[in-house]
């Protein structure tokens, strides 16, 4: 005689067996819109692509500094994303409101404060070069350090 049960749990549309986007694990009875076997591979698979959101919004800027124009490539400066609007201010780790900085602009623009037309035209600059790319404002970066 046959096992009905099991047939029964083979033919179930419901039933699917997909693999982890991240490990490869085989998730089996999963709804078909989840991607990770685990919370744990979610979170690394959110991590990587955050990593690399960062590394995009310095080809955004053409590894230039925004504020002296210096770049990593010509001038050899170390680069960093800053945001336009501090955290403290209540600006975001998106795309929308970091833009590559060098190590000098970065430190001096601690003392002095940018006037608001400054960060009108920043946030301006950095809306039209994502839409270029098709990066949303609104994408979480990771941010790597403080600051
Ligand atoms: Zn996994
Ligand atoms: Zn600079």
């Amino acid at each position: 005689m046959r096992n009905l049960t099991s047939i029964s749990s083979v033919c179930d549309p419901l039933l699917h067996e997909v693999k982890c986007a991240w490990c490869d694990a085989v998730i089996v009875g999963a709804r078909p819109k989840r991607l990770y076997c685990s919370i744990r591979c979610s979170r690394r698979a959110q991590g990587a692509k955050k990593r690399k959101n960062y590394f995009l919004l310095f080809e955004r800027d053409f590894f230039r500094c925004v504020y002296c124009g210096k770049s990593s490539i010509e001038h050899g400066v170390s680069l960093a994303l800053d945001h336009v609007i501090p955290r403290s201010k209540g600006g975001k780790d998106v795309a929308g409101n970091l833009t590559v900085s060098c190590h000098e602009c970065n430190s001096h623009k601690c003392a002095r404060i940018l006037r608001p037309s400054v960060i009108r035209r920043l946030l301006w600059l950095i809306e039209q070069r994502n839409e270029q790319l098709g990066i949303g404002c609104d994408t979480p970066i990771e941010m790597q350090g403080g600051s």
